[in-house]
């Protein structure tokens, strides 16, 4: 996978869903099929699945991420993992700031900079979610909130480390509801994103990928992907199902 190419990615989370047998079916499924895609794919199974998925995925381009990452190095963290034992499992990104680790773990902005300070030192391309709430965005403060969380990442960053990114905009509201941003919605913010990566690093702004989030599916991919900032999706939901995900990687173009 080139990193600073924008050649379209598709990222699945599969979060907490399914047994062992069905994650490594489901990729042997996917690498059976991803051959001629036009997009690059990461697969993002529950920690406890990761090893069976990287096995299963041997000799594909299929590549494989951490849903999360510690903060921390290594050390007295009961239930925490590394980025370090996530790159030694062989996977090459992290899911890092999702709103469901930011809602439920309490991720602030300083925590998600120290995990992808944490994922860059592991070698980890960290896939750096953003993302309004509804009410933030019924009050007119989604360009607020979402510059904030990205420049939070942004600025605590070696210029160098910067094209080491992947952002993904996640609206909240979208995430699992069934309700997706509209793909002028979803425009418009990953044009502030650019502007946002083009401040603190101005050539890396035009190679930077940067992924549409929240209720995904095959019939609405091809449209957001059409959107000229859009230059992937990351589906939860949809890539349970193996043909509906490959749907969606078909999408890109
Ligand atoms: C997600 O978990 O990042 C996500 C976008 O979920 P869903 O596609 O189910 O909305």
């Amino acid at each position: 996978m080139i990193q600073g190419s924008r050649r379209p990615l598709v990222v699945g989370n599969w979060k907490m869903h399914g047994t062992l047998a069905e994650a490594r079916d489901r990729a042997l499924r996917l690498k059976a099929s991803a051959g001629g895609l036009a997009c690059d794919v990461v697969l993002a199974p529950p920690a406890v699945h990761l090893s069976a998925v990287v096995e299963a995925l041997d000799g594909s381009a299929i590549a494989v991420a951490g849903q999360d990452a510690s903060a921390f190095e290594k050390g007295a963290h009961t239930g925490e993992i590394s980025a370090a034992m996530l790159a030694d499992l062989g996977c090459t990104h992290v899911l890092l700031g999702h709103s469901e680790c930011r809602a439920a773990h309490g991720d602030t902005d300083a925590v998600v900079v120290q995990k992808v300070k944490m994922a860059l030192a592991a070698g980890l391309v960290p896939v750096v979610c953003v993302g309004e709430t509804l009410q933030e965005r019924e009050t007119g403060c989604t360009a607020a909130v979402v510059r904030r969380q990205a420049q939070a990442v942004l600025t605590a960053l070696d210029v160098a480390d910067v094209p080491r990114l992947l952002l993904a905009y996640e609206p909240v509201w979208a995430i699992g509801t069934g309700r997706q941003a509209t793909p002028a919605q979803a425009q418009e913010v990953h044009a502030l994103l650019r502007e946002c990566v083009a401040a603190v690093a101005a050539a890396v702004s035009a190679s930077m990928r940067i992924l549409y989030g929240g209720s995904v599916k095959a019939g609405n991919a091809a449209e957001l992907m059409g959107m000229p900032d859009v230059d992937g999706v990351l589906v939860g939901g949809a890539s349970l199902d193996a043909s509906e995900f490959l749907a969606i990687c078909a999408a890109a173009r």
